[in-house]
């Protein structure tokens, strides 16, 4: 078979610990012996940071928001371990973070769905994706303890020193009080990647806040999902048939509970960090689910949802055998593969990725899976595959379907 050529490089961040290892076995037995892969390389491995001075991660930025797609290997966020671990000059941001900012982008989560692992929530036909807003809220908060009776106020200051000022509580003894904020900027821009992304995977959207309660705060978000929504979005979903629609948050749990899923779940910063937890873990595992960073303006970063699965790197290192899953990381390719081949305008691309993403699953259909599977499928007869068997085995499956 005569490899299929790309036209523009994808943006690839090479990343730590086994999904390293992961990384470059995926490359080995589905990529290159398939594709005459193009693309910008960068490596994100902690050590090359640290070298770079973190250079390498707004490198890859740059460089996605000039191709427009990148695939991203789960890497290390330092802590004080790690800074012994590898030496490290400092306590470098978590590239995701970096990114995110550079891309001012949103992270969309989906799990993937598969026959034998079935979702604990069993109206849920089709994965339900997550999209949570990922500035502000509780995430930048300002909270003090307070010491006795008092007054709380909130102030805000203009530029041109003018006050506005309400009170919050008038205390007779002690308690607490917290500050938080977000902008129109982020919340616009939140607004806008779940609309396109939306558009992108001909998926409803459903955005929910507390207005009720929230009256100028949750609001907020409310009327720029709506202003954003017809001034940009309303024609362009009537003509794809698809439909957006606000709810309470309340509201909006209880519907995904008895929804068959298929469509965008959009929250603000905290209760999408909870439901996004609920969902993946009632589908079963963090190594079953896709991620994706997607900016404003249609720029695409695919990864997997978990880290770099320390625990097993340091099995590997010692020789041990390793059974992490890869599904996710090899996801992570073939999103970026096929938005190159949908970008480019080459068929094969987006079906290359379309038949790895069917090996992949047909392989833990017929029962040969990684042990975070085996020990949650419905499915008998269980073939527990080591890391590398279960690459061969996909690799198996892929062979015959070409
Ligand atoms: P993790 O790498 O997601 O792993 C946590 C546990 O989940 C593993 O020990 C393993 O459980 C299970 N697991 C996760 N992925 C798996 C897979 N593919 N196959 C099988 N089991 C899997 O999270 P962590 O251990 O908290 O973090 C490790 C490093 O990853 C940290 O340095 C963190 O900074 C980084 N991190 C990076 C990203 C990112 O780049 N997007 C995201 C999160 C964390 P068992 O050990 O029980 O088998
Ligand atoms: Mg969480």
């Amino acid at each position: 078979m005569e490899k299929i050529k790309m036209a523009v490089p994808l943006v690839e961040m090479d990343g730590d610990e086994m999904t390293r290892i992961l990384w470059k076995m995926i490359k080995d037995e589905f990529i290159l012996p398939f594709i005459d892969l193009k693309t910008e390389y960068f490596d994100l491995g902690l050590n090359h940071r640290n070298e770079t001075d973190d250079q390498v991660t707004i490198d890859s930025a740059e460089a996605t928001k000039k191709y427009g797609v990148a695939v991203k290997c789960a890497t290390i966020t330092p802590n004080a371990a790690r800074m012994d671990e590898y030496n490290l000059k400092e306590m470098w941001k978590s590239p995701n973070g970096t990114i995110r900012a550079a891309l001012d982008g949103t992270v969309f989560r989906a799990p993937i769905q598969v026959k034998g692992i079935e979702p604990c929530v069993k109206n849920w036909e089709k994965p339900i994706t997550l999209a949570r807003h990922a500035y502000g809220d509780v995430y930048k908060n300002t909270e003090i303890k307070v010491p006795g009776a008092g007054k709380a106020e909130l102030v805000f200051t203009g530029e041109d020193g003018k006050e506005i000022r309400q009170v919050i509580h008038e205390f007779t003894g002690s308690g607490i009080i917290q500050g938080i904020h977000n902008t129109d900027k982020s919340i616009e821009s939140f607004a806008k990647a779940c609309f396109a992304y939306a558009l992108d995977t001909k998926q409803d959207l459903w955005f929910a806040t507390k207005d009720t309660i929230s009256k100028v705060y949750d609001h907020n978000f409310k009327d720029i999902f709506q202003e954003v929504y017809e001034k940009e979005f309303k024609d362009k979903f009537e003509a794809a048939g698809l439909e957006y629609f606000y709810t309470l948050i309340d509201d909006a749990v209880a519907r995904v509970m008895k929804a068959k899923g298929g469509f965008i779940w959009a929250c603000k910063n905290y209760d999408g960090d909870v439901m996004s937890d609920m969902v993946s873990s009632a589908c079963g595992s963090l190594a079953m689910m896709t991620s994706v960073l997607v900016s404003p303006d249609g720029i695409y970063e695919y990864e997997a949802a978990h880290g770099t699965v320390q625990r097993h790197y340091y099995k590997h290192l010692k020789g041990e055998e390793t059974s992490t899953n890869s599904v996710a990381t090899i996801f992570a390719w073939t999103g970026a593969l096929r938005k190159r081949g949908e970008l480019d305008g080459i068929k094969e691309l987006v079906e290359f990725a379309g038949k790895l993403e069917r090996a992949t699953l047909g392989t833990i259909e017929s029962g040969n899976m990684t042990k975070d599977l085996a020990l949650i499928t419905s499915l008998e007869n269980v073939n527990v595959l080591n890391s590398e068997d279960f690459i061969k085995a996909i690799r198996k499956n892929l062979e015959a379907s070409l």
